[in-house]
């Protein structure tokens, strides 16, 4: 049923077939060969999903569990038979509806009957005749898609209804219930629609419902609320459950009170005016939201708890969403506080930068620094960046803070060399994602650069893996514009992500930071030890400096020097230090050098 979703909303054919081929097919067969066969002639045709097992008797569990488009059932197989697994799928409330093609090498009339009536939707015989194949299949899948169109979408707004929603839902349940994951209800009830329908009219009234999906589509397709729950296909699970109450499904959610950015958008785009008929109607939207395992295990509990907390949302007047658990609305607020704050705390300059030295182990002097941002908020101090970078991110925030942090920097250490005659340290920056993304990276920082009158060859970008793997191409050319300006690239937090040597290779990176974790726990000859060692030998034929981080006892750095680390940063030399201190930092060094 997934796969074909939303068949029947193109009115173009070629788009008609081609959403078919989405569709998971399954095949039970005992004969491997015949399943290959099988699969080999509908991949030529364009279907991509298979499931295939020659287990009969496990039939009935994986089906249960994979839901399949449709089913090519072998009737004759040792063991459980194709007839048996008929009758169960039939007997079986979830399964009853799917279509059964059944495969058979027997020309015999008599159990062509018997599957027909036990609810076979076509015959297809042994050998199988490819054309035959497309053609079954072709309309066993229209004919399904035009009955779920029927029979789980709703006729005036197109949106999948109670039924599918309740259906999604237990699947979605079930499916976290086995990763110890998340699933959030959103319970979207309409203030005053009633009064619409009784003044202008239940055609006016329809047309509002139907613009309102609209809406409800296009805001949950909006860029923010994506990348916060990074679920593309969630408009799937924008609902009408009946009458003026509508409800989303998001089927998996890291951060509970992250569902609040969605809620807020779909208060948003509500809010406006819409215009029917010459009328200009306003309506609001009261809503509620219930997490599963916290605010109940069952879809019941779960509908119903979100539909209480829209009532409470309501009694505080229109237009509101409240959390049905006490805990994430404390937690969604207090989000909602910081990055109302984080908006305004550039303008405010409440951020400050402060820099870790990075030394060379094996003459032990001061080479660099890496510029760490730092917040002083107002209220609550001093707030480190894993509380708020990651906002920053989610709400593209981190373009004009990393600009900030760039010029910064880069001022700062020109200033140090012109008034303090330190000429020779390299200053680090960490960017992230969005601004390799959004951003002409390498076109501000070379204004930065010949604003601040600081060579390119005393700054250094740090990147980390994930940048890259999300978006190779892109992030490739950005750090070759940048390199070959003059500016030095580092690999941040190696080891964390995927690790993936080859494209080590293809970057022009000039230095690897192994990450913190690897030294947490380090003992001197764990595995820990040996995979930096392996890490420094690959560096080291790689033309790579590397630099450890997060070095806070003699131990690892004898570890680190025996081992031809190149660079080292971390508590044992230094904790990151305001401008000042760092500057006396650099005088101390200089003394004892
Ligand atoms: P990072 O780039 O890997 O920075 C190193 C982090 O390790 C810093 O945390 C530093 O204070 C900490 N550290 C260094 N040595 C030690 C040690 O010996 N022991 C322990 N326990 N910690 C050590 P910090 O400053 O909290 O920054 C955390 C992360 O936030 C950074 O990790 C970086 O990913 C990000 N970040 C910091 N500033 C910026 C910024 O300006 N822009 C962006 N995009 N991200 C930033
Ligand atoms: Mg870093
Ligand atoms: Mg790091």
């Amino acid at each position: 049923m997934e796969a074909l979703d939303g068949f029947y909303h193109s009115h173009d054919v070629e788009e008609h077939y081609s959403q078919l081929k989405e569709a998971v097919i399954m095949m039970v067969d005992d004969e491997p060969i015949m399943m290959e066969l099988v699969q080999a002639y509908l991949e030529e045709e364009g279907y991509r999903n298979f499931i295939t097992l020659n287990q009969s008797s496990q039939a009935l569990q994986v089906l249960n569990r994979e839901r399949p488009d449709v089913l090519l059932l072998d009737l004759n197989m040792p063991g459980v038979e194709g007839f048996d697994i008929l009758d169960r799928i039939r007997a079986c409330r979830e399964l009853r509806h799917m279509p059964v093609i059944v495969l058979t090498s027997s020309t015999d009339p008599e159990s062509k009957l018997k599957a027909l009536a036990l609810g076979a939707a076509d015959f297809l015989a042994k050998p199988v005749d490819q054309s035959e194949l497309m053609l079954r299949i072709r309309n066993t899948l229209t004919v399904k898609a035009y009955h779920n169109q029927l029979a789980f979408y709703d006729e005036l707004t197109g949106l999948p209804n109670r039924k599918l929603f309740l259906d999604r839902l237990d699947w979605a349940i079930r499916r976290a219930a086995r990763g110890e994951q998340q699933v959030a209800v959103i319970h979207i009830g309409l203030n005053k629609f009633k009064q619409v329908n009784e003044s202008l009219g239940p055609q006016v009234g329809d047309m509002l419902l139907k613009l309102i999906s609209k809406r409800l589509l296009n805001c949950v397709q909006n860029d923010a609320v994506l990348n916060r729950l990074g679920n593309e296909e969630l408009w799937r699970n924008v609902s009408r459950l009946g009458g003026d109450e509508f409800s989303i499904l998001v089927p998996q959610v890291p951060h509970a009170e992250n569902i609040g950015l969605l809620a807020r958008s779909v208060l948003d785009a509500l809010g406006g005016v819409f215009e029917i008929d010459g009328h200009e109607v306003c309506v609001s939207a009261s809503m509620g939201i219930a997490v599963y395992p916290g605010d109940g295990a069952e879809s019941d509990a779960l509908i119903k708890h979100a539909g209480v907390a829209a009532g409470h949302a309501k009694q505080r007047g229109g237009s509101s969403y409240q959390f049905y658990s006490k805990e994430i609305n404390g937690l969604s607020r207090e989000r909602f506080r910081l990055e109302a704050d984080l908006r305004r705390a550039l303008e405010r300059e409440e951020f400050e930068l402060y820099y870790q030295p990075k030394i060379q182990v094996s003459t032990g002097r001061l080479i660099g620094m890496e510029a760490l941002l730092r917040w002083h908020h107002p209220r609550d101090g001093m707030i480190l960046p894993h509380k708020f970078i990651p906002l920053a991110e989610e709400s593209d925030l981190i373009v004009p803070i990393g600009d900030w942090v760039i010029d910064q920097a880069c001022r700062q250490n020109r200033q140090w060399q012109s008034e303090y005659g330190i000429q020779d340290l390299k200053i680090a920056v960490n960017v992230s994602a969005q601004q390799l993304r959004r951003h002409h990276l390498s076109r501000s920082i070379k204004d930065v650069l010949s604003a601040s009158g600081m060579l390119p060859d005393h700054l250094m970008v740090e990147i980390t893996e994930s940048m890259v793997i999300e978006d190779t191409e892109n992030c490739v050319q950005i750090l070759y514009e940048l390199r070959d300006h003059g500016v030095h690239i580092s690999l941040d937090d190696f080891g964390t992500g995927y690790s993936s040597l080859s494209y080590l290779k293809r970057l022009p990176i000039d230095e690897l930071k192994v990450d913190r974790s690897f030294l947490v726990d380090f003992q001197g000859d764990d595995d820990s030890s040996a995979i930096f060692k392996a890490i420094i030998a690959l560096s080291h034929s790689l033309d790579l400096t590397v630099v450890a981080e997060g070095v806070e006892t003699e131990q690892q750095l004898h570890f680190l020097r025996e081992e031809r680390c190149d660079l080292i940063q971390g508590h044992y030399f230094s904790k990151p230090l305001s401008a000042n201190d760092f500057l006396k930092f650099v005088g101390q060094r200089r003394a004892a050098v």
